[in-house]
């Protein structure tokens, strides 16, 4: 029988004060034009960039696009071909892996399978020499950071995934590292419970108060986790900022087309007004806001994007602008949203959701319907690479 992951798993108590007497510690990370090459080819190109201190910042990106590489460059295992990292201020250039405050928790979580929970958290602590009672009381605080109190004594394989997740975060901070970086940790783990460990792992990571590294290809762990993004493309940053900002301003074709659903329209720049373009695309003539701090001119290739959500559909089209006719293609019911597949005039296909609010109309294949994109909630953009479906 079906149990959500929220009744499975014991939810963090933020209310909980036990966990005051962790030692905050948190550090700042500096990337300085860090460039990693391989023979000829260019794996992270001149990334520059400050994560603040305390920051759950994520490198989000197609798979191949740097972010692992870059991410053993701050933890040491892959020296920068240019550039430099500091954490905390100082230098790395020379510091090896395990002389730096960072602890590193990977998608293979590596968890010791014949040591019980408490002793795979302590295990750092013993190697260094810490006696057993303040293992145990270290441990213990460490259980209760991530929502397992009370579970020291079992085995891993007694736990569940998400548990042995919180395992190895535990274990990571045993270390007391001022920097956690964490590559894909949650993709072996089934939907449901990865979303569920995506508020879980924000929540020990403002509880702990130090700075999370988050590497992704899922955008929607992205989103969700962090305080900013850094959006990824063939070695280059596209875009660093808030969430809310990748998504409803990108800066580019590729971020519009990555982060969440876009339809691309493009073609060419026919009128530019203050902060609006008219942009001839060969569904019709389409007007779009400009992007923040975009520039184009007339004769100049643009991308009109517009977001599922933002379109509506129109009885008439006479006294609005951007309205597009189609014939639905098909009808998609994901619960939350009605999804409609549109066929326009020219062959393209676009997408457009409505949230179901339970009076949300079923279209058969092949009905006609005039459907409107919001200029203002329509962004144009220099034309550029997108991203691959
Ligand atoms: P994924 O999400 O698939 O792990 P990624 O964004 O983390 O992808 P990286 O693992 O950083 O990507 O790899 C970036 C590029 O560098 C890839 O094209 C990869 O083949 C290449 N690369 C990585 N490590 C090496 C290496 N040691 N030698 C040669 N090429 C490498």
């Amino acid at each position: 029988s079906f149990r959500s992951p929220s009744k499975k798993e014991p939810t963090l108590n933020i209310q909980n004060q036990t966990f005051n007497t962790y030692k905050k510690m948190s550090a700042d990370v500096t990337l300085e034009n860090i460039t990693v090459k391989f023979d000829e080819f260019t794996a992270v190109k001149d990334v520059d960039i400050t994560i603040k201190g305390g920051e759950f910042f994520s490198f989000l990106g197609p798979s191949g696009c740097g972010k692992t590489t870059l991410l053993r460059a701050i933890s040491g295992f892959q020296e920068p071909s240019e550039g430099r990292v500091y954490i905390g201020g100082n230098d790395m250039a020379g510091i090896g892996p395990n002389k730096r405050p960072t602890a590193l928790i990977f998608q293979n979580l590596a968890l010791f399978p014949l040591m019980t929970v408490w002793e795979n958290i302590a295990f750092s602590l013993e190697v260094k020499g810490v006696s057993k009672k303040e293992r145990r009381r270290r441990a213990d605080q460490l259980l209760e950071l991530v929502a397992l109190p009370g579970q020291g004594n079992k085995m891993v394989n007694e736990l569940s995934g998400g548990q042995r997740q919180r395992v190895a975060v535990a274990r990571a901070m045993a270390a007391e590292p001022e920097v956690m970086l964490l590559d894909e940790p949650l993709s072996a783990l089934d939907l449901r419970l990865r979303q569920h460990m995506r508020t879980e792992l924000r929540e020990i990571q403002k509880r702990a108060g130090i700075t999370f590294i988050y590497i992704t290809h899922d955008q929607g762990e992205a989103l969700t986790m962090s305080d900013r993004v850094a959006v990824m493309r063939e070695g280059l940053i596209e875009q660093v900022g808030e969430g809310t900002k990748v998504y409803d301003n990108p800066a580019t074709a590729f971020v519009a087309s990555f982060v969440g659903e876009n339809n691309a329209f493009q073609g060419t720049v026919s009128v530019v007004k203050t902060e609006k373009v008219i942009v001839s695309t060969g569904s019709g003539d389409l007007e779009a806001s400009l992007g923040e701090d975009i520039k184009l001119s007339v004769g100049e290739e643009a991308i009109v994007f517009t977001r599922p959500e933002a379109m509506r559909i129109v009885k008439r089209n006479n006294t609005i602008k951007n309205v597009l006719n189609s014939k639905v293609v098909y009808q998609e019911f994901e619960g939350n949203f009605w999804h409609l597949i549109l066929d326009l005039k020219n062959g393209m296909k676009i997408k457009m959701s409505q949230i179901n609010d339970g009076s949300t109309q079923v279209y058969e294949e092949g009905s006609e319907l005039k459907v409107q994109i919001d200029p203002k909630l329509a962004v144009a953009l220099p034309f550029g690479p997108l991203a691959a479906e």
